[in-house]
């Protein structure tokens, strides 16, 4: 199934015919072709074993398909050297894990002031940047506190303000809720909206259906392949409410 971004606005990343095996022989994507436009919100959503990490790790350029293209900012990935890749990943990508992948023991303010390292910035500027992310995620009163000192919510929410305080073209979410009792969950997605809203263009990895539902457009994988993408309904449904 080919999908493309929604006219006039431009693709961020797109996935052409992208397959990917893994040595041993399984193979995890076959043929995928997704495109993901400018302030989209949307669900990748399928079973446990889909696919959906594999996909979501290609689509942030952390692994490289076996075959098929990745176009990403106007880049086709599989031309570039390392060093570039990583540069570009770090300037055009967010990432948020289930299990939040702080620093231990370094402050809020110190975990996501690190994820701008590679911006070019001096330290004063990251640590300004980084304290406005986390006022920006409601934890303006916890910058200080290590991760120990924070609930799985407020955690993420910390996650979440180091992955958008580069302000990256893409936010790629990976089970973003899997690790939170339901009000924390609830509260993570409503920042994701609020982002969103504010011009974020977020691509959440789930294979909660309800959640899923909950987000403008769901991609639905199974066995490596793109099974249903309700790209084109939304399209008709805004243009039908313009
Ligand atoms: P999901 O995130 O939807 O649960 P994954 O993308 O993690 O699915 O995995 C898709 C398939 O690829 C599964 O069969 C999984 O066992 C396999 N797989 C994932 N990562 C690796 C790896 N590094 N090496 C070999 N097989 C892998
Ligand atoms: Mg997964």
């Amino acid at each position: 199934m080919t999908t493309a971004a929604q006219p006039g606005t431009t693709a961020v990343v797109t996935l052409t015919g992208v397959t990917k095996e893994y040595p041993g022989g399984v193979c995890a994507l076959r043929g995928v072709d997704l495109a993901i436009g400018e302030r989209e919100l949307l669900a990748i959503v399928g079973p446990s074993g889909s696919g959906k990490s594999t996909l979501l790790h290609i689509v942030g350029t952390l692994d490289q398909p076996t075959a098929g293209t990745v176009t990403l900012a106007g880049h086709d990935v599989g031309t570039l050297t390392d060093r570039r890749l990583s540069a570009l990943r770090a300037q055009h990508v967010g990432f948020v894990f289930q299990a939040f992948h702080l620093v231990p023991g370094a402050s809020a303010l110190a975990n996501v002031a690190e994820g701008l390292r590679y911006c070019g910035l001096t330290r004063a500027a990251r640590r300004r940047r980084a304290a406005d992310a986390l006022e920006r995620v409601g934890l303006g009163d916890r910058m200080h506190h290590r991760p120990h000192e924070l609930s799985g919510g407020q955690k993420q929410r910390v996650a979440i303000a180091r992955a958008v305080a580069g302000e990256p073209d893409v936010l790629l979410a990976d089970e973003p809720t899997g690790a939170l009792d339901s009000a924390s969950g609830e509260a993570v997605m409503d920042l994701l909206h609020e982002l969103n809203a504010d011009g974020a263009t977020i691509a959440v990895i789930t294979h909660d259906m309800e959640l899923a539902a909950s987000l403008p457009r769901q991609v639905r994988i199974r066995d490596g392949q793109v099974v249903d993408d309700t790209h084109w309904d939304r399209i008709a449904v805004e243009s039908g409410t313009r």
